[in-house]
């Protein structure tokens, strides 16, 4: 495999931080405010270029005043852009009280269209291609279809949860959380032993390499049929937003350099440990060298 590509979802997301959230009808002062980029796709590429990729991100905008914002952003993080324009950005409004309550309205825009006919030149070979599913499915299969014969390995994260058979039967490794992973196998995951048995009822369905996320308890690899439980990296977590997308690409990028899921994962766990310790999604991915520094025990 030679690089990383990331295919999916991009938001602008503006948050609001009050004392206490308003209920209907009601206007409440916010204390600060914030304008990120967001969605899963865009959080999945932040990730891999900071723990050390270059990536490609395919995603779609709007032809409005948050795509000029986005980009900036998104070229900031070194990431390469194939951006398609559409109606609007996708957005997501984002409340917050100091409790952490919060309340989301997120508007898809321009991400709900998102069509492989939006990337006519498309030619992805022998890369590690993420997908998430936020757009729509269809699109994910379209590139599915087009990618499996060049080479590629697809890494797919059921989220939000969707179970399309055709999406989950032809990536190369899918990376559900604990709800995700429940669903997937219709069976419940309270303990280390029950994630293992849902490893193998989804890899049974579905033929096909699984890692679930599960929090604070780190994350199970069922690669090849062989079944490994790796712990978290214990960290003390205030905000854990993002932390699977930052377990997705910090998986990647690791993978691509060492071609090895064991230690991938050992460093996708440290990374994604990371990004619970600082308030937002991307803002809080770790870089590299962090990561780097605590597997050296420094
Ligand atoms: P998602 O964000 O998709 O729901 P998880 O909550 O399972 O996914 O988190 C993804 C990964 O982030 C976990 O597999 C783990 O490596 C790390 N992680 C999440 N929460 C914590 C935590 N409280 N302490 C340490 N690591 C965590």
């Amino acid at each position: 495999m030679k690089d990383i590509k990331v295919i999916g979802s991009v938001n602008i997301d503006i948050i609001m931080s009050s004392q206490k959230l308003p209920t209907t009808g009601e206007t409440v002062k916010a204390d600060k405010y914030y304008l990120y980029p967001g969605g899963k796709g865009a959080n999945q590429a932040v990730a891999v270029s900071r723990t050390g990729v270059r990536p490609e991100f395919f995603g779609k905008l709007g032809n409005d005043y948050f795509a000029e914002i986005i980009i900036n952003y998104l070229k900031k993080e070194n990431i390469d852009i194939a951006i398609k324009y559409g109606q609007n950005t996708g957005i997501a409004m984002i409340n917050v009280e100091a409790s952490g309550r919060n309340m989301i309205t997120v508007y898809p825009g321009s991400n709900g269209n998102m069509s492989i006919d939006d990337f006519p030149d498309v030619r992805i070979k022998n890369s590690i291609v993420l997908f998430q599913q936020e757009i729509p499915l269809k699109t994910i299969r379209d590139f599915i279809t087009k990618l499996r014969e060049d080479g590629n390995f697809i890494i797919t994260d059921p989220s939000p949860y969707s179970a399309d058979k055709y999406i989950l039967e032809n990536s190369d490794i899918l990376t559900p959380n604990q709800t995700e992973a429940q669903l997937l196998a219709g069976c419940d995951i309270n303990s280390i032993e029950d994630a293992r048995k849902a490893s193998e009822i989804i890899r049974g369905k579905y033929r096909n390499n699984v890692i679930i996320k599960l929090g604070s308890r780190g994350s199970l690899v069922n690669y090849n049929g062989e079944i490994k439980y790796f712990r978290a990296y214990a960290v003390k977590a205030v905000d854990t937003t993002g932390a699977g997308d930052c377990f997705n690409g910090a998986f990647a990028s690791e993978f691509l350099r060492t071609g090895d899921v064991d230690k991938s994962v050992e460093f996708a766990n440290i990374a994604a440990a990371l990004s619970t310790t600082g308030y937002g999604a991307f803002p809080s991915f770790p870089y590299q060298n962090q990561v780097i520094r605590i597997q050296e025990g420094n």
